[in-house]
């Protein structure tokens, strides 16, 4: 039991031991902006969600039914002794939006119920429209949705073409492509030669009533099917009453391909199903979603679908216009007053973090990281809460220091409410506006995990330890290092988003820094059109993140994107995009496997005397492969343990005991370590360990100049932040042997890294420049800019206002440069 303390206006917390938190006993105030800083690793999320947050939410599950309880996932109890003074908490972390397709920012906002009141109300009705109650304007209700796409405002459907790309080929030679492959696509084959359809003509040679027939028939009759048999001989068969191999029905390619798309559980399948459809908007609605009647009434002139696409400024503008005109009808009057004054007073919120340049129907799963946890805040500051604890994870990142100065006024306005505020940050102007300070370290991993301060800003220069408090400066000078292009890449006529026939040039063979207010384009620009556009002429293939993502439903897009390079290439022999998509969905890949370093250390393995007496080869020493791993969890560590009436847990697995390796395996060492004892290691402790052997070595050394020593080698992939991902796939680039000129693109690299942590990146950056490559990053640390050789700002404003090169040049001639937003910034750090 958990005695109650005095409210002292602070929480107390006695023993944390969570992830490598190494028994801490802490004290920080209430009602107070707190941030906790320290290098990447240190253990500032392990205290402030992993202890704090987690801490908070068990309570409340506590405390409300053990029904409810069961609906959440298994919760794990933090490792602290005792925690007092500690309100309910709510998590604002960064995580992309796993939300439905359905789901937009109007409905994560609830402004879009507001709208649909707004409309059902207040709305112009045609003469004899009869009242439409709110649900009938939405289109994810049958009362609202468009009766022919089901509310998806656009409609897939199969051509000849799509089914059929290659019409020179006959159906035995599979012209048909998106029937299934292997023996159903055989049987449907089958089908079609008992039916006595000729199969060996190329398909452009027979009639067109046929291809119709067996493209789109809604027909599937069942047929005696003899394997191997040709039309003739089943005729004959059948004569002879002979037994068929087997019953098949028939499946037009249409029918198959529709089903497929509409009811498969795998996601491939539907996939593959995709591939043969092709979407256009709904002929009905015409993309609108919505119903005619419910189209038919407008607000100031606009039905429900146009007005949801405005920018959230425009329509903010328009509600405000319309809150001051007069009004015939008071009813209608009323209820403008009543519903426009509360979404306008959301707009403001949203407009103030600097999200007017996104629109209610913009689906979340296109969102930053960035935009959606300030959404997620947006939401909280009008949810009237107090007395609750806000846990925010770099509320920060993607946004120009011009944009920050909104989010601290807008955190400001949940503190004056009666809130608390944790903030795990990097950023200095949000550090410099804490009320406290929690420094965690000295360094990351079992290296850190200790308070080495926590109190108000002035206190921490004094503190011997600590490496934040070397960044506190208000200007602190960066070297630029001047390099000039080796020459340029022209780009001309790129048209996406909010990108309109624009031309920009790269500077090829040095370092640039695309910086811009959050919105203005950077993105759109650089790590999609760029990428695109530089991969398509190397004829790279391109993941995109919507593949990854499993988002691929999202409507493919109607606009066509464009931009032709009309200069350059000749200089780029290599794209790499180093993002920062996790690296592995589960826990078999690792920081060792990713790498490639585990390649080389099972060889060292495979090379002992014992490994070669005993035949081990070095996939014995793979958790992946059957030969050498514990069969018992087939190499995982862990398994699954169903518990009647509870969710299911993992524990290790009682054979291994969570090595993943038999018994015999373990028993093969180097340097008296086994291969789990190996996994277990960190990178420092491993370069340590493995400094004799020489590949091994260097990529151990890449890991820990990108700063990521205190990882272990076996750490799932699954644990790792994004931005851990981004810099283990840098450090993977880094130690393959360049040949230069390969261009590095990176989307806001700085990510999660402390000052101290993107020194380190970028030297490693520095030093491919040096190489003879160049480097492209989107970018708002104002350090990492002064320090370029070319800067590139994309504004002036954002959406709409955006879209155009602001100013290009050296840091000095941006940050001189009069209508710059970021040469405020700038100068702070330009020599
Ligand atoms: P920070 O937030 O300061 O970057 P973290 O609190 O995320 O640091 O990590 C501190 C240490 O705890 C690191 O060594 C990290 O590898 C480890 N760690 C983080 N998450 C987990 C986890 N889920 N399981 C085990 N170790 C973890
Ligand atoms: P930045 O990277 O500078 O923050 P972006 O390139 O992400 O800016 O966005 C520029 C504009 O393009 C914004 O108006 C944004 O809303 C729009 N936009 C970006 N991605 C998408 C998308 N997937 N769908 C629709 N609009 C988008
Ligand atoms: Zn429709
Ligand atoms: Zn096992």
């Amino acid at each position: 039991m958990q005695k109650k303390k005095q409210h002292t206006g602070f929480v107390e917390v006695k023993g944390a031991r969570e992830h490598n938190l190494k028994n801490i006993h802490l004290s920080i105030p209430r009602d107070a902006m707190v941030v906790f800083t320290g290098i990447s690793g240190s253990g500032k999320s392990s205290l402030a969600f992993g202890t704090l947050y987690a801490e908070a939410q068990r309570r409340y599950l506590e405390s409300v039914s053990p029904y409810a309880r069961r609906l959440f996932h298994q919760l794990s109890v933090p490792q602290v002794e005792e925690i007092t003074g500690l309100p309910p908490a709510v998590a604002l972390q960064q995580q992309r939006g796993a939300a439905t397709n359905r789901s937009t920012l109007g409905s994560v906002t609830t402004i879009s119920n507001l709208l649909r009141m707004l409309y059902s109300r207040a709305g112009d009705y045609p003469k004899g429209q009869t009242i439409l109650y709110a649900e009938s304007f939405s289109p994810n209700t049958p009362e609202g949705a468009c009766p022919r796409c089901h509310g998806l405002g656009r409609i897939y459907d199969v051509t000849e073409q799509s089914m059929v790309p290659d019409d020179s080929l006959s159906i035995r030679e599979r012209a048909v492509a998106a029937w299934p492959t292997a023996w159903h696509g055989q049987n449907l084959r089958d089908i079609l030669i008992t039916l006595g359809y000729d199969v060996d003509t190329p398909w452009r040679d027979l009639p067109k009533k046929d291809r119709e027939w067996i493209l789109f028939t809604e027909e599937q009759p069942v047929v005696p099917v003899y394997a191997g048999f040709s039309h003739k001989e089943v005729k004959q068969a059948i004569k002879l009453k002979v037994a068929p191999s087997y019953k098949g029905t028939f499946t037009s390619a249409r029918k198959h391909v529709l089903q497929t798309f509409a009811n498969s559980q795998s996601a491939m399948l539907k996939k593959r199903a995709q591939q043969y459809m092709v979407a256009s908007d709904c002929p009905v609605c015409n993309g609108r979603r919505l119903k005619k009647e419910a189209l038919s009434i407008t607000f100031q002139g606009y039905d429900i679908a146009e007005i949801s696409s405005l920018p959230l400024e425009e329509l903010h503008e328009l509600l405000v216009a319309a809150l001051g005109q007069p009004f015939q009808d008071e009813q209608q009057h009323q209820v403008v007053l009543r519903i426009g004054e509360d979404m306008v007073a959301r707009l403001n919120v949203l407009l103030r973090l600097g999200l007017g340049y996104l629109s209610l129907d913009r689906s979340t799963p296109t969102l930053s990281p960035g935009e959606l946890q300030r959404m997620r805040l947006a939401t909280q500051v009008r949810a009237n809460l107090f007395g609750v604890v806000y846990v925010l994870d770099e509320p920060s990142a993607g946004l120009h220091p011009s944009d920050t100065e909104a989010l601290l006024e807008t955190l400001d306005m949940l503190k004056a409410a009666g809130n608390s505020l944790f903030i795990v940050e990097h950023d200095l102007a949000v550090i410099r506006h804490a009320d406290w300070i929690v420094d965690v370290g000295p360094f990351a991993g079992q290296l850190g995990g200790e308070i080495l301060y926590s109190g108000k800003l002035d206190g921490l220069q004094k503190v011997e330890a600590s490496l934040t408090k070397n960044y506190l400066q208000e200007r602190s000078p960066v070297d630029s290092h001047q390099r000039l292009p080796k020459g340029w890449l022209r780009v001309k006529d790129i048209t996406r988003n909010n990108l309109d026939r624009l031309a920009v040039d790269f500077p090829l063979g040095i370092f640039t820094a695309v910086t811009g207010i959050s919105g203005s384009g950077k993105s759109s620009l650089v790590s999609q059109a760029l990428v695109e556009l530089v991969s398509a002429a190397l004829g790279q293939e391109l993941v995109s993140e919507k593949e990854e993502s499993g988002a691929e439903w999202e409507e493919k897009p109607v606009r066509t994107e464009s931009g032709v390079i009309t200069a350059g290439m000749e200089k780029i022999t290599r794209l790499i995009q180093v993002d920062q998509k996790a690296i592995g969905r589960t826990p078999r890949s690792n920081l060792a496997t990713y790498t490639g370093l585990f390649d080389h250390v099972r060889k060292i393995f495979a090379a002992t005397r014992l490994a070669k007496q005993r035949k081990y080869d070095a996939g014995y020493f793979s958790f992946n492969l059957p030969k050498g791993r514990c069969p018992n969890c087939q190499g995982e560590g862990f398994v699954m343990v169903e518990l009647l009436f509870l969710p299911s847990v993992y524990t290790p697995c009682p054979v291994c005991h969570g090595s993943r390796y038999t018994g015999k395996t373990l028993e093969v060492t180097y340097l008296e370590k086994n291969i789990a004892q190996v996994l277990d290691m960190t990178v420092n402790e491993a370069a340590q360990f493995f400094k004799q052997e020489e590949t091994v070595s260097r990529s151990l050394n890449v890991l820990i100049e990108v700063g990521l020593g205190y990882l272990r080698l076996g750490q799932p992939a699954t644990e790792l932040s994004g931005g851990e991902a981004q810099r283990i796939k840098l450090a993977t680039e880094l130690q393959r042997v360049g040949k230069g000129n390969t261009l590095y693109v990176l989307d806001e690299p700085t990510t999660g890294l402390h000052p101290f942590d993107v020194e380190k990146l970028m030297k490693q950056l520095h030093k491919l420049v040096d190489a003879g490559n160049t480097v492209i990053v989107v970018e708002h640390n104002m350090r990492v800019i002064a320090g370029a050789d070319w800067v590139m700002e994309i504004g002036p404003g954002a959406g709409a206002k955006g879209g155009q090169l602001v100013v290009a040049g050296t840091p000095e001639q941006v940050s001189a440069h009069p209508e710059s937003r970021t040469a405020p910034y700038l100068q702070k750090f330009v020599i």
